[in-house]
């Protein structure tokens, strides 16, 4: 009987190990990606231009996504999207369900502890979507409710900006702007290409609008685990290659040309 239990118990303990390894982050994922010939990118899916689905295809587009798929392309691999939010991003990557993060991440020294990022692909700053006409400084969102999402930045920022203000932090930024729509807070916060992109999306758009105030700079970089060198360098390479071919500066144009956002940046190593 002793014996048995000693059996079963090794048994368990086999199986515990067995899935643990299973499920453990490749130490190369750049070699794993390659064998398995798929690149796994953990992407946003409802926030446009940087990564949503497209009505007509159905499919996960935008300006995220042409990054991961110019990655994917040069190493001869097909592309699979897994929906993550600010929140979300950096467990899924450490736990090995994604390979890769492209998904309006700012690169900052807090995040670098954990995770390791490609040079900055896109630059953006915080500010905020209100009602017309009500907030011209940041004294006029003192107090008042504000609407982001969990686990960004911009949690962090308007926290730190506007210490009176009372900040609700939803999955997502769409969440947050239909909040405002109820008349549940006051004002939206992130980044400014993503205010941008929902707000064009909403069918009162109209009565609000991004007043020039800007609270923080936010340079994007693309998330991967920590010590995966042969990824990132092979990224920071492509990424080099597709700002010298001109192709990052298409990607912006397809992406923000409509929204006359001035490309104030260029992919350099190193940053
Ligand atoms: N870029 C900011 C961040 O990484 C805000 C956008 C987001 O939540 O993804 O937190």
């Amino acid at each position: 009987m002793k014996k048995l239990g000693t059996l079963f118990m090794m048994m368990v303990l086999a199986a515990i190990s067995a899935k643990a390894a299973l499920a453990a982050p490749p130490a190369d994922t750049l070699a794993a990606v390659k064998q398995k010939g798929v690149l796994v990118a953990g992407v946003k899916d409802s926030l446009p231009p940087f990564g949503y689905i497209d009505e007509k295809t159905r499919t996960i587009v935008g300006y995220d996504i042409d990054f991961v798929r110019a990655i994917a392309k040069k190493l001869g691999v097909k592309v699979e999207l897994k929906p993550v939010t600010s929140a979300s991003r950096m467990p899924q990557l450490q736990e090995g369900n994604i390979d890769i993060i492209a998904a309006t991440m700012t690169k900052n020294a807090e995040r670098a502890k954990v995770i390791d990022f490609s040079d900055t692909y896109f630059v953006t700053g915080q500010k905020f979507i209100t009602r017309k006409g009500a907030v011209h400084s940041l004294k006029d969102l003192e107090g008042k409710r504000i609407g982001t999402a969990k686990g960004s930045t911009s949690e962090q920022n308007v926290k730190k900006a506007i210490p009176s203000a009372t900040v609700l932090s939803f999955d997502d930024y769409p969440q947050a702007l239909l909040a405002l729509e109820q008349g549940k807070v006051q004002a939206v916060t992130t980044d400014e290409s993503i205010l941008i992109g929902i707000l064009d999306k909403a069918p009162d758009k109209s009565k609000f609008e991004i007043p020039s105030i800007r609270i923080s700079d936010e340079p994007y970089g693309l998330g991967m685990r920590k010590g995966d060198k042969n990824l990132v360098d092979f990224v920071n390479k492509t990424l080099l290659e597709m700002e010298k071919s001109g192709e990052a500066a298409r990607i912006f144009n397809k992406w923000f040309g409509k929204y006359h956002l001035q490309r104030t940046f260029k992919i350099t190593a190193g940053i």
